[in-house]
């Protein structure tokens, strides 16, 4: 597009680039603008008359997104729980039903003990940032097998001041977790091998998506281990045909609450299981 334009004719040239691709062309046009120039909607409105003289990175951030890649990635900017967070190619996208992760589990726990948290799959970090928040008392240890994922944690964990609380690691599951655990927490890979999925999620890191040839092994796999070392709580997202194995792989365990929680579309998306004779061990 012929330098320069007006901020209004950029949006109109924007939106046809995506038309077709994106489901709110204007509106995504709108958001690339405004956090191109870190802006609101308010600035848009008044500067819309506005001369824009060098596009071309504009331009870019256009194509890429007519490419299918997501907004979160190119602004490198996600919103969670109501608050921004950084993200960028390397750590899945938070999706919003992930909140609800963190709402069972603070209805499962005492907001004034010292607990000591395990995140599985910490990504970019905004799980045990938000549970921290809350938590004021608790610490936590944030384990991923990326560390480009860990990279990005620890920058969500600064900008919300957390380093003293929130411990990052290398590793795998519970591998390099040697001290007694109160609760273990995860959002782990639960897309089965062969899922077709929307463009988009190729732009996400595979090993944060995909669980194996069914999809559930991953969290089978964690489970077992949280059995196995008595972990007390466990509360774990899944994906929408995985409760049944969750229940059968519980049944031999004494279980003191089990609790399965739908997804806003009214699918089964996770679990929180308080184990009866579980210790922190
Ligand atoms: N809920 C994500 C999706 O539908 C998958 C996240 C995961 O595997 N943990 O894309």
């Amino acid at each position: 597009m012929s330098n320069p334009c007006t901020l209004k004719e950029w949006i109109v040239f924007a939106a046809l680039a995506l038309e077709g691709v994106v489901p709110s062309p204007r509106r995504e046009a709108e958001l690339l603008l405004r956090a191109f120039y870190n802006e609101d909607a308010l600035w848009l409105m008044r500067h819309e008359d506005t001369l824009l003289h060098d596009t071309s990175q504009l331009y870019e951030w256009v194509q890429r997104r007519a490419a299918h890649e997501p907004l979160e990635y190119i602004c490198g900017r996600v919103s969670f729980y109501s608050q921004e967070f950084f993200i960028r190619r390397g750590a899945l996208i938070p999706r919003p039903e992930t909140e609800l992760l963190i709402e069972k589990i603070l209805l499962h726990v005492n907001i004034e003990e010292n607990l000591t948290f395990v995140e599985v799959g910490i990504g970019s970090g905004v799980v045990s940032v938000v549970l921290a928040q809350h938590l004021p008392h608790a610490r936590f240890i944030g384990v991923d097998i990326s560390t480009e994922a860990l990279s990005i944690a620890q920058q969500n964990i600064d900008k919300f001041g957390l380093s003293e609380r929130i411990e990052l690691r290398y590793g795998n599951l519970l591998s390099c977790i040697t001290e007694p655990v109160d609760a273990v927490v995860s959002n782990p890979p639960y897309i089965a091998a062969d899922a077709v999925l929307e463009p988009n999620l190729s732009y996400e890191p595979e090993q944060a998506l995909f669980g194996g040839k069914e999809g559930d092994e991953t969290v089978q796999k964690l489970l077992r281990e949280v059995l196995r070392r008595r972990i007390p709580l466990f509360a774990c997202e899944i994906g929408y045909d995985q409760k049944q194995k969750i229940e059968a792989s519980l049944s031999d365990f004494k279980i003191q609450s089990l609790e399965f929680y739908k997804d806003y579309a009214g699918f089964d998306r996770g679990f929180i299981v308080r184990l009866e004779d579980g210790a922190k061990q």
